[in-house]
């Protein structure tokens, strides 16, 4: 339901994929409640609304559980999705490897073709840490992006809650803008006020 008056919003999804454990499910609650809560695993998933812009769609947020048996099921998410968030542990170094493989398998499905890419290297409270930097390199995301999707790394913390407007900031800001865009023109614009996002209580 919006709250700027009777027009509804259009409504852009954007799906959250990344393995169990790596705090999607913390982060969206924090993102829009603004409470850190205790989690159980996600079996099924997630959806939460976040307010934009009036002059940008609304974000339908899916949070897909992250366990192997739930992976399968991506898939059937992609349809409609116009933004994929994948959110890493970045201090999870025993499984970088496995989010790059799981990040590989579902930047090839078709559907998911050219849409923009959000990563979200998060847990960057944590010491030992891997920076944004090396969570990119080892998830090798510039070569399986460049040429092919907007895409964009983001130092987050589902805990205390960094970096999470930034990158769903950045999300809408790639949805709007053409390929061709450099990563240095993207730094400029964003700098701009106009992709403030509010968390809004829906339903
Ligand atoms: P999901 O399986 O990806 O949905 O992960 P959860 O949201 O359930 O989080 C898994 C665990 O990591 C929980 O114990 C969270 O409290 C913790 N967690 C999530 N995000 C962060 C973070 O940014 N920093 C730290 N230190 N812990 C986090």
């Amino acid at each position: 339901m919006g709250m700027h008056g009777s027009k509804p919003r259009r409504q852009a999804q954007v799906l959250m994929l990344g393995l169990d454990q790596s705090g999607k499910s913390t982060l969206l609650y924090k993102l829009k409640y603004n409470e850190s809560v205790v989690t159980v695993p996600t079996v099924g998933f997630n959806v939460e609304t976040l307010d934009t812009e009036r002059s940008s769609p609304g974000l339908t947020i899916w949070d897909v559980g992250g366990q192997r048996k739930m992976r399968p099921h991506w898939k059937h998410h992609y349809a409609d999705t116009a933004g994929l968030v994948f959110v890493v542990d970045s201090a999870e170094a025993g499984r970088l490897d496995e989010a790059r493989k799981e990040l590989h398998r579902v930047l090839k499905y078709e559907s998911l073709r050219g849409i923009p890419l959000v990563v979200l290297a998060n847990k960057q409270d944590l010491c030992g840490a891997f920076s944004p930097e090396e969570v990119c390199r080892r998830l090798e995301v510039r070569r399986q992006c460049e040429g092919r999707r907007p895409w964009f790394i983001q130092p987050s913390s589902g805990i205390t809650g960094a970096g999470l407007e930034e990158g769903f900031r950045r999300m809408v800001y790639l949805m709007k803008t053409p390929l061709r865009q450099t990563q240095a023109d993207i730094q400029v614009k964003m700098k701009s006020k106009s992709f403030r996002i509010t968390a809004l209580l829906c339903g």
